[in-house]
């Protein structure tokens, strides 16, 4: 959601500055904006759409300079208009701002400026924040010590209520940017002879790998030969800076059509350097090495909390299954957003788990912080290396799949479920599950892959399926026990990327109210595994027949369904329980990406969507 950057170097920062917010596109945004320094001022281009209008747009105007900042917004404060792009200049010139987040106070502000003389030119927060620095600024006494326009950063800031990411340029100051984060992601990319910002690595990785991930009430000061970083109180912070792991090429679409079809195929190894170096050496259980949480400790819980929001919520309803089965403790899954407004009892030795591929979702955030703030400790899984949640929580685990671009999340969530699976097998272990039985579900969990890989086979078979139902106007998800997350999974898949309506029902749910959509316009998609719920499953299937309604069966290979009960069969592999999820959520995955192509909708950025959600 709404995407950062900032250069400061020797070259031309407008083209360095688009192409980084090319590769922020994927994060989502509605219009997009440049500035840079020139001759004591200000050039500005701004529009409403994609980046591809914007460079067309600046091409004419050349924007000059080598020093700049750039925007992709995602509106929250006034519509998607030019003139509500980023960035804003203040009414006196002097300030150039971008802003990611939502100044929550700007109401009562905007009037004491409107007293001062200060003028609008948009509905947004954001250029009452600027107009508000260029107050403080004009302020500053011009002999104080140190930077005037860094001072009067802060200043500013101390009276700001809500979130922000912002860079900043000051007419007076040429070649500085001053940078600063509460709430909302901002990474500094330490090049050679040259800085950017920016919301995260895929903007700056093409130039440098080195980067320092930023913190709440950390401010940044560029200059075009250095950088300082102090805090909001003015004191000084020692920059650690790290080392990405991976290279611009995890960030390229290569030989594929859209980074969603790359993603799902690169499934079978994300999953495994998810696992990689996870299995304990009898090869009877899960080792992780970053909860922090002594063995002793973590056997003392009597109750698992996990946190999360959108898909990332799904797998927490397979590992409440899986570790309520494998390691029987109670398991409570909540919607970050709820969570923190709930005030939920909470048992004595409860530990929380925060989910997010990004680690910056501000809901899960929140929910997280609300727990500690309680005295529990909050263990994360996350996918981005220094993000927001990794940093501020007792302990995690990294899922190591690389950056996955995509909105619609694949290859994250999959290896989302893998981890949920190895937490209920080291759980277990330290608990009820025997020796042998752990050793047949590290073997299960291994061969993970290379069943994805077999059921990444069954594209073509999918593709043809979806293109003969890609007209239809409603779906339905059903399956039972660890197939239910994975039907509200393939609904929610197809709603954001086809925009076709969909539901996920537990399948015997369906007769309590799903049922009355039924008819031949409604296709049902079921998930079918062979074990205690095949039967069952089947009664759902039937009584869909009866209504006419037609079916697409993803079910086991050993099932055995009566001769034309389903219109469509996608045989997937049979599997361990901690697996099927994982290698049923495959064809799902497919389904939606085909029908969409089918569409001919924009896969990689649907409409509305943002990658992380960094707005509450
Ligand atoms: N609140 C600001 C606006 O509506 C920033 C939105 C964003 O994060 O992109 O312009």
């Amino acid at each position: 959601m709404c995407g950062i950057v900032g250069y400061i170097g020797k070259q031309k920062a407008s083209t360095i500055i688009l192409e980084g917010l090319k590769r922020l596109e994927y994060r989502g945004y509605d219009s997009a904006g440049v500035a840079t320094q020139v001759n004591g001022g200000f050039e500005l281009a701004k529009k409403i759409g994609r980046v591809d209008g914007l460079m067309k747009a600046t091409r004419a105007q050349k924007l000059p300079g080598t020093t700049g900042i750039g925007h992709t917004r995602w509106a929250t404060h006034g519509g998607v208009t030019d003139a509500n792009a980023h960035p804003h200049i203040s009414s006196d010139q002097k300030i150039a701002m971008i802003h990611n987040g939502v100044i929550e106070n700007y109401v009562g502000i905007k009037k004491f400026l409107l007293t001062k003389g200060y003028t609008f030119q948009s509905e947004t927060d954001t250029e009452v924040l600027c107009n508000l620095l260029a107050y403080h600024y004009q302020k500053e006494p011009a002999n104080a010590e140190g930077s005037r326009f860094l001072e009067a950063v802060r200043k500013t800031l101390r009276h700001i209520e809500g979130t922000y990411g912002i860079a900043v340029m000051c007419a007076d100051c040429p070649a500085e940017i001053v940078s600063a984060r509460k709430g909302s992601p901002l990474i500094l990319g330490v090049g050679d002879g040259e800085y950017m910002l920016a919301s995260d690595v895929s903007a700056i990785i093409s130039r440098t790998q080195n980067v320092v991930y930023l913190k709440d009430g950390e401010i940044v000061h560029l200059t075009a030969k250095n950088f300082t970083i102090t805090t909001l109180e003015s004191e000084d912070v020692s920059p650690v800076i790290d080392k990405v792991s991976w290279t611009i090429e995890a960030a390229e679409m290569g030989s594929y059509a859209h980074f969603m079809e790359k993603e799902i195929f690169e499934q079978p190894l994300a999953l495994e350097n998810t696992m990689r170096g996870r299995f304990s050496e009898d090869g009877s259980t899960a080792v992780f090495g970053g909860l922090n949480i002594s063995a002793i400790d973590f056997r003392q819980v009597d109750r698992f909390h996990f946190i999360a929001c959108g898909s990332a919520w799904h797998s927490c309803l397979v590992a409440e299954q899986l570790i309520e089965r494998f390691a029987r403790v109670p398991v409570e899954v909540d919607y970050a957003s709820e969570f923190r407004y709930r005030n939920i009892p909470l048992s004595k030795n409860a530990l929380f788990f925060a989910i997010s591929q990004s680690g910056e979702t501000i809901d899960t955030l929140a929910a997280m912080r609300e727990a500690q703030r309680k005295g529990y400790k909050v263990l994360a899984i996350n996918n981005v290396v220094g993000s927001t949640i990794a940093r501020e929580a007792d302990g995690g685990v990294y899922q190591h799949v690389g950056p996955e671009i995509g909105v619609a999340s694949t290859k994250a969530f999959t290896s989302q479920l893998l981890v949920g699976a190895m937490l209920a097998l080291y759980i277990g272990r330290m608990r009820d599950m025997s020796f042998s039985s752990g050793i047949e579900y590290v073997k299960a969990l291994k061969g993970v892959p290379d069943l994805v890989r077999e059921t990444l086979k069954l594209a073509p078979q999918i593709k043809d399926i979806a293109n003969r139902y890609a007209h239809y106007h409603d779906f339905l998800f059903l399956g039972r026990l660890t197939l239910f997350p994975v039907a509200l999974e393939g609904a929610l898949k197809l709603k954001e990327i086809s925009y076709i309506h969909a539901e996920g029902y537990p399948a015997a749910e369906m007769k309590h109210g799903p049922i009355a959509l039924i008819s031949e316009q409604c296709p049902s998609v079921f998930l079918v595994s062979s074990g205690e719920m095949f039967n069952k499953v089947l009664s759902s299937m039937q009584e869909i027949k009866a209504r006419k309604g037609k079916i697409i069966a993803i079910v086991s290979a050993n099932c055995e369904l009566p001769e034309g009960l389903a219109d469509e069969v996608i045989r997937i592999p049979e599997c361990h329980e901690a697996a099927l999820p994982i290698i049923a959520t495959i064809p799902v995955q497919l389904l939606s990406y085909y029908i969409t192509v089918a569409l001919k909708l924009d896969v990689d950025k649907p409409r509305n969507l943002a990658k992380s959600v960094t707005v509450e």
